[in-house]
């Protein structure tokens, strides 16, 4: 059974064409500039890379060369698309109304579309991956799974704000949280590696990539994360500046003149890690630096730690201990000395770093020592294979 993955972005597309029953993935790639000109990028497994220059004027047109790509005589992997059994699109919002994935039908179109709001930048972008995919394949079963939908199970006490309750009842502010895929995949996988799957547990994952949130997850279950009503919220990223006083919007405003959208952009796409060395949102490129000795490189790499640890112990109070930490995604899978500078912070719960196993890049394994009163791991995340599972079992 094949199961396409659609990641729908404004002006981009990712896929991936996954063979559910080996779980491998036979094909990937990626749309860019969508309604601009258009280039496909396409990777078959086990083959080259096929990069092409397409008109792509919208989503529709991509989604078809993807399809044409896919079942192309020499760089394709399927003889025809009724190899494609079910397709399965992220969807970055689901508000309250999406505790769990669902299979695609027009009433959950619409509900999606009242979620748009929400997530005015992603929402609307992955609708029209999903319209798209809806006109070309009509007969093959279409999931939606949610960022927001893990985190669903969060506690009241835990998701709502300290602003008035008017607020929550009329326009639903609340803290959502995001990279539930990610969350809910790891902390599988951590439960399973503790032994525990079934029983009661205690474990905070880390996922640290360009977008980065650190989740505490009890008995399976998401019960706070630290992205809030939106993405910008929590741990310091590569270019959003985390969790802020909120006072500071105004006071930009103020001194710049800028309008909120303009601050907002400070905000998001001006800060973080990048803003504040003026080097780079990639750790690479950091690491570089601070081993040069640049000032503002080695201070945003000490505050990215200082703040995750900050999380990590917040997360250790909620849920009254911790069994196990893992770290994931771009930074946390590949960085050992985010890692280790992390961890730093965590001795007073009985961590000990075990240095060679942190040298690990992109693989699972433990980088604590034995004697740890709390193992730490590294686990490499796959969203895609996590919503390629979560449509099987909807759809089968
Ligand atoms: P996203 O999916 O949010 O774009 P990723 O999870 O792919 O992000 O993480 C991307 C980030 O991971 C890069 O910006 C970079 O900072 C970091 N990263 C990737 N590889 C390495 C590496 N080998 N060492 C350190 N950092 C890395």
């Amino acid at each position: 059974m094949n199961v396409f993955v659609v990641n729908c972005g404004s002006s981009s597309l990712k896929y991936q064409l996954i063979n559910i029953d080996t779980e491998a993935v036979i094909a990937k790639g990626i749309c860019e500039r969508i309604g601009i000109d258009g280039r496909l990028k396409h990777k078959p497994t086990g083959k080259e890379e096929v990069s092409k220059e397409v008109a792509m004027p919208d989503h529709k047109s991509a989604v078809s060369y993807v399809l044409e790509a896919l079942t192309d005589s020499s760089y394709g992997v399927i003889k025809d698309l009724s190899e494609i059994d079910a397709i399965g699109h992220r969807v970055v919002h689901g508000g309250e109304k999406f505790a769990s994935s669902v299979v695609i039908t027009d009433d959950v179109i619409k509900a999606i579309e009242e979620c748009n709001d929400l997530a005015p930048l992603h929402n609307p972008a992955n609708l029209i991956g999903i319209a798209a995919c809806g006109e070309l394949m009509p007969q093959v079963p279409m999931v939606a799974v949610f960022d927001t939908a893990f985190h669903q199970t969060m506690p009241k006490k835990a998701y709502m704000y300290g602003l008035a309750y008017e607020y929550y009842e009329e326009y639903k502010i609340r803290k959502y949280g995001f990279h539930g895929t990610s969350h809910s995949f790891v902390s599988k996988r951590l439960i399973e590696i503790l032994g525990k799957t079934g029983q009661t547990s205690k474990v905070i994952i880390c996922h640290l990539g360009n977008g980065a949130s650190v989740t505490a997850v009890q008995d399976g279950r998401s019960v706070d994360t630290s992205m809030g009503f939106t993405p910008l919220d929590g741990l310091i990223m590569g270019t959003r500046t985390g969790s802020i006083d909120p006072a500071v919007v105004q006071y930009i405003a103020d001194k710049k003149g800028y309008t909120i959208d303009e601050v907002m952009d400070v905000l998001n796409k001006k800060s973080g890690v990048d803003g504040l060395s003026g080097v780079s949102s990639d750790f690479r490129d950091l690491d570089e630096a601070s081993m040069a000795g640049d000032e503002k490189a080695i201070l945003a790499l000490e505050m990215f730690a200082y703040r995750a640890a900050q999380y990590i112990g917040a997360y250790v109070a909620s849920m009254n201990g911790v069994d196990a930490i893992a770290f994931t995604a771009g930074i946390g899978e590949n960085d050992d000395k985010v890692r280790a500078a992390i961890c730093q912070y965590l001795g007073y719960l009985g961590i000990t770093l075990d240095e060679e196993a942190n040298k690990v890049r992109g693989k699972e394994a433990k980088i604590t020592t034995a004697d740890s009163k709390v193992p730490v791991y590294a686990i490499p995340t796959n969203e895609e294979l996590a919503i390629a599972r979560e449509t099987v079992a909807l759809v089968k």
